[in-house]
């Protein structure tokens, strides 16, 4: 019997489709990625040609329905997708990561006349974009934002400041999360999300520097009375953003906990290489046992972080609540990224830390995965409180 899998829309696919489109990138990344990583990373360079090789693809329609003229993945595929390309470049996942969690937030909350009137242009890269959540005073405790949005007639007039935004620049709009009540108790109630599309009042305040991540431009947007039609409210109501919000974080800590599957893997396959090339004291490291236990403890991890991110993603797909195994998954994969790079960078000595082989950059890229759509820490309390919720007594 064939086995296929389903994704939460209802698009089903075979597993031999899924494996011809994981060799499809898999070429694409041997033929015309690979040898530009480097020059693009250290000029942190946006990845143009590549953008529009991955709207070809179909990378920007990978999880829309294909209804909506996407390719309708189930995230399980998607987050395999995603490995395969964080061991060449991870950087490049995030160009379509955060544009399909502002697509699905339009996808699962959206009204129909949203759905036909944006997914088509999401699925083919024509309007690209992010999500836009994090401010300058808070990060983690999202209902303390204080961007606003007041109705004024058929629009709602937008003030305030976004920051570490995720294609802000290169991108044409964002989900957008406001206030729509300041005063009300509890504070999530008075949250909303919009899709905002650049234009008079929203403008890139500038490109933020970073450790990692290079080529993806992170940035801060500003609000000046920027009017957006109440039409682009998603669901049409109010009061509804912050669960949309946290719907959409289900489905970005699977993607991050995959990125982070592809960076500690990346740092697998190159430090096992190395351990057989390198010679000390008459034969490779990697006859070394100190070498070996690293080896061997960088493998396991890989290991576990995949099957964990494969436990997440099949039980969002299946519509359950997967908060605490995307939690599970996210913390774990990104954790592994973190001490493989560092394992990796100790195996190549001298070299690892040199900035002509990407060990390196494995080393500048994995904190993100820590800090990104929920810290690691945030990660722990919420697996707690999910463990005490299932388990009452
Ligand atoms: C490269 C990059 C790209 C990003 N892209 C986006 C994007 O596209 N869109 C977007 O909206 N945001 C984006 N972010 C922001 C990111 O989501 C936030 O940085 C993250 O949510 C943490 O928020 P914060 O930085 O404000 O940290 P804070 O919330 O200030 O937290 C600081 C520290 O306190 C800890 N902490 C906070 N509260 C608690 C608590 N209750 N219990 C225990 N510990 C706690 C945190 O774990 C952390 O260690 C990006 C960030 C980076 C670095």
């Amino acid at each position: 019997m064939t086995q296929t899998r389903t994704s939460r829309s209802g698009d089903t696919i075979t597993a031999e489709d899924e494996q011809r489109i994981l060799d499809t990138i898999t070429r694409w990344l041997d033929r015309d990625v690979k040898d530009q990583v480097s020059a693009l990373e250290h000029a942190d360079a946006y990845p143009y040609e590549m953008v529009e090789q991955m709207k070809a693809l179909g990378l920007f329609g990978a999880t829309i329905g294909v209804a909506y003229g996407g390719l309708g993945l189930p995230s399980a595929t998607y987050a395999r997708i995603v490995t395969t390309i964080s061991e060449v470049w991870m950087s490049l996942t995030g160009i379509f990561n955060s544009h399909l969690i502002m697509a699905a937030a339009v996808e699962r909350y959206g009204t129909p006349e949203q759905k036909d009137r944006l997914l088509p242009r999401f699925a083919s890269g024509e309007l690209r974009g992010g999500i836009a959540l994090t401010e300058p005073d808070c990060g983690t405790d999202l209902q303390a934002i204080r961007t606003s949005a007041v109705r004024d007639g058929d629009d709602y007039v937008i003030n305030g400041t976004k920051t570490w935004i995720s294609n802000g620049i290169e991108g044409d709009c964002v989900a957008l999360l406001v206030k729509t009540d300041t005063d009300i108790e509890p504070r999530h109630k008075g949250m909303s999300l919009f899709l905002a599309q650049k234009g008079p009042g929203f403008s890139v305040g500038r490109k933020l520097k970073k450790l990692g991540y290079k080529g993806i431009d992170s940035a801060e947007l500003i609000f000046d009375d920027y009017h957006i039609s109440a039409d682009d409210l998603i669901g049409g109501l109010p009061g509804q953003g912050f669960y949309q919000t946290l719907g959409g974080l289900e489905l970005g800590r699977i993607n991050v906990a995959a990125r982070g599957v592809g960076v500690a893997n990346a740092a697998l396959k190159d430090a096992t290489a190395y351990a057989q090339i390198r010679h000390t004291m008459g034969k490779p490291i990697g006859q070394h046992q100190a070498i070996q236990i690293k080896l061997g403890d960088m493998a396991t991890r890989c290991q576990a972080a995949r099957l964990l991110v494969e436990d997440a993603a099949g039980a969002y797909d299946r519509g359950e609540r997967c908060d605490m195994e995307a939690g599970m998954a996210k913390l774990f994969a990104s954790e592994a990224a973190m001490e493989n790079a560092a394992e990796c960078m100790r195996i190549h000595g001298a070299y690892g830390y040199s900035t002509e082989l990407p060990v390196e950059r494995y080393y500048r890229d994995a904190p993100l995965m820590c800090i990104g759509e929920g810290t690691n820490e945030m990660q722990r309390i919420i697996i707690a409180r999910q463990l005490m919720e299932r388990n009452p007594v």
